[in-house]
């Protein structure tokens, strides 16, 4: 599925006539029109977080992927890390999607999004989906050794 923009729409084409269609910054593609470009003192050029334009796979007619590229939610109190863990690896047990496609764990994390958005205000450096994933993992571990 070809990227695009969250934020305007616009896909992600080869360069056309020397005008770039995306940004690549940090193994991330942005929207030239829409993130927040900046250049460094040495004429470097980064993408300023937070910043929409963010270039995605997901199908345009999610409106969960528009706002979250658009907006920056502030929990009202975050979940700790050792109790999201428990209750995503619940979540993740009690989930009636389908757990057997390669993408399970990755729509499972959208469901949470969608559906449990709590769970995922833990604080994370990184990007909490990898995070999610390593819970899914050892749990499926854990539960195969038992
Ligand atoms: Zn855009």
């Amino acid at each position: 599925m070809p990227l695009h923009c969250a934020a305007c729409g616009r896909p992600a084409l080869p360069e056309r006539n020397g005008v770039e269609t995306f940004v690549d910054y940090r193994g991330i593609k942005w929207c030239p029109f829409c993130a927040a470009i900046r250049e460094s003192n040495d004429g470097m050029r980064y993408v300023a977080p937070p910043s929409p334009g963010r270039l995605v796979e997901a199908s345009l007619d999610d409106p969960l992927v528009q706002w979250d590229d658009c907006y920056t939610y502030r929990p009202k109190k975050r979940i700790v890390v050792a109790k999201a863990r428990t209750e995503i690896q619940r979540a993740w047990e009690l989930w009636d999607g389908d757990k057997s496609t390669p993408n399970a764990k990755y729509v499972f994390f959208g469901w949470l999004s969608r559906f449990r958005p709590y769970f995922l205000t833990f604080r994370c450096k990184g990007d909490p989906w990898q995070r999610v994933h390593s819970w899914i993992i050892q749990y499926e571990d854990a539960r195969e050794a038992r």
